[in-house]
């Protein structure tokens, strides 16, 4: 069957998984012109087999919130894929939360895990619960009500959750605390993101942002630029946005803009260190507001109430926030205010008519999968340190991050070049991580 009818059956049989429906259209078309060059893969179902899910858990999940009331939110784990490895990915807590979100989500990870060039298979999970104005009390409760219903479905050689979008390092705590009760299992690799006294890597929290840095300053490099003096826009200021203002900053770059729900902060002279370590501040508070960075430093952050970073006049533009936070009319506003390349750091960052208009318009443009795979190429990295019961140093975790982004770069520009000599990092992302996992599944039969 031809990948353009996989898609139609997909769309008749799921109506209003717009999201789901949205990842998997963009892989299919990347990959069209390689599939029909394999007909094994068409005759073992490889495409029919990877879209689908191989199972997706959902369960209740009851906690009493502060004023005594009883609260039911919805849980799910989505294990997606495990032709490269056991099921890994993160634990998305957002009110927005579905399982067309989540089946996006896994199937994304299952290409972006393939690219780290580590064991590991894809997943995602997490719930309709919202933390935004929940008392830390409240959340661990939350926590802990999640897990008595997801630990039978993980394991530290079964499937790995870790954080994303809404879950940090204080919730992964929490549901570690609950999963130890309960499993009555000591070994600290069932989760990654973990505190860095009880097993968590050095340099987790940091390394999507930084891998997505390594990832940027490769890609300019290739095109003859230099990241040093450049502006950059940010989106949201979450563990993401922190790291990716981190890393701009130790490379030269001067981060302008971040934003949150409410608006955009401008930040003309660029991000500072106690401005940086103040969005941790502001994501502990649960608020969601970035207004918060304006007020507490008013003389170098403006706030624009109801406007986006792409707003703000910027070299390079990073979405590290949320799917789709990037629309067409945002990329012709940034390309007529002078922006020539946009990396998503977020996953599927960029609406597909933002894709289009970068593409078809000289903006250097990288996809979530490749730009974002440092942080689940970290909670690999984390994951063998648990095994052998050892830690690596800043140094060495840095160093084989570095290693890793660079590696998923030289995928993408194999997979990628076009006959014009230029790079189309979607195609290039989405035939690396297509082909290794579609090469496992083949070799490990009809299962
Ligand atoms: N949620 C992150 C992602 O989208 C990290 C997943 C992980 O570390 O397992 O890749």
């Amino acid at each position: 069957m031809k990948t353009s009818e996989i898609m139609a059956k997909l769309q008749a049989k799921y109506p209003g998984e717009n999201e789901y429906l949205q990842a998997v259209q963009e892989v299919l078309e990347s990959i069209e012109d390689v599939y029909n060059m394999h007909p094994e893969f068409e005759k073992a179902k490889i495409v029919e087999r990877m879209v689908e899910p191989d199972r997706i858990f959902s369960f209740r999940v009851t906690w009493v919130d502060d004023m005594g009331e009883v609260q039911t939110n919805t849980g799910y784990r989505i294990q997606f894929n495990s032709a490269i490895g056991p099921y890994k990915g993160g634990l998305r807590f957002h009110k927005a939360v579905t399982p067309s979100m989540l089946k996006f989500l896994g199937f994304e990870q299952t290409f972006k895990n393939a690219l780290t060039t580590l064991p590991m298979g894809g997943a995602k999970g997490g719930s309709d619960f919202d933390p935004k104005g929940k008392s830390n009390a409240e959340i661990m409760r939350f926590c802990q009500a999640f897990m008595a219903e997801l630990w039978q479905c993980i394991g530290p050689d079964q499937d790995v959750p870790a954080g994303d979008v809404g879950v940090g390092g204080r919730e992964i705590g929490y549901m570690y605390g609950m999963y130890k009760k309960l499993a009555r299992e000591y070994n600290t690799g069932v989760l990654t993101g973990k505190g860095s006294t009880w097993g968590g890597s050095i340099l987790r929290p940091e390394a999507t942002g930084f891998g997505a840095l390594y990832f940027v300053d490769h890609v300019l490099r290739t095109a003859g630029k230099d990241i040093a003096g450049k502006t950059i826009a940010v989106s949201g200021f979450g563990n993401v946005a922190w790291g990716a203002c981190i890393k701009a900053s130790q490379l030269g770059a001067k981060v302008v803009a971040i934003s949150g729900p409410d608006g955009v902060c401008h930040i003309p002279a660029g991000i500072t260190k106690e401005m940086i370590d103040y969005m941790l501040v502001m994501r502990a508070s649960n608020r969601d507001k970035v207004e918060d960075m304006a007020s507490r430093f008013p003389e170098q952050a403006k706030f624009i109430a109801g406007k986006k970073s792409w707003s703000i006049p910027v070299d390079i533009a990073l979405p590290c926030a949320f799917q789709n936070e990037l629309s067409e009319d945002d990329a012709k506003e940034l390309k007529a205010n002078g922006c020539w390349c946009c990396c998503e750091v977020s996953n599927m960052g960029c609406q597909p008519g933002a894709i289009h208009f970068f593409q078809h318009n000289g903006v250097l443009f990288a996809p979530g999968k490749a730009v974002n795979a440092g942080g689940v190429a970290t909670s690999g990295l984390e994951m063998t340190q648990n095994a052998a019961h050892i830690s690596w140093t800043a140094d060495e975790v840095d160093s084989k991050l570095h290693q890793i982004m660079q590696s998923i770069h030289e995928q993408c520009v194999k997979f990628g070049t076009q006959p014009d000599g230029t790079i189309d990092y979607v195609k290039g992302a989405n035939i690396a991580g297509f082909m290794k996992v579609a090469q496992a599944m083949l070799e490990q039969g009809i299962i």
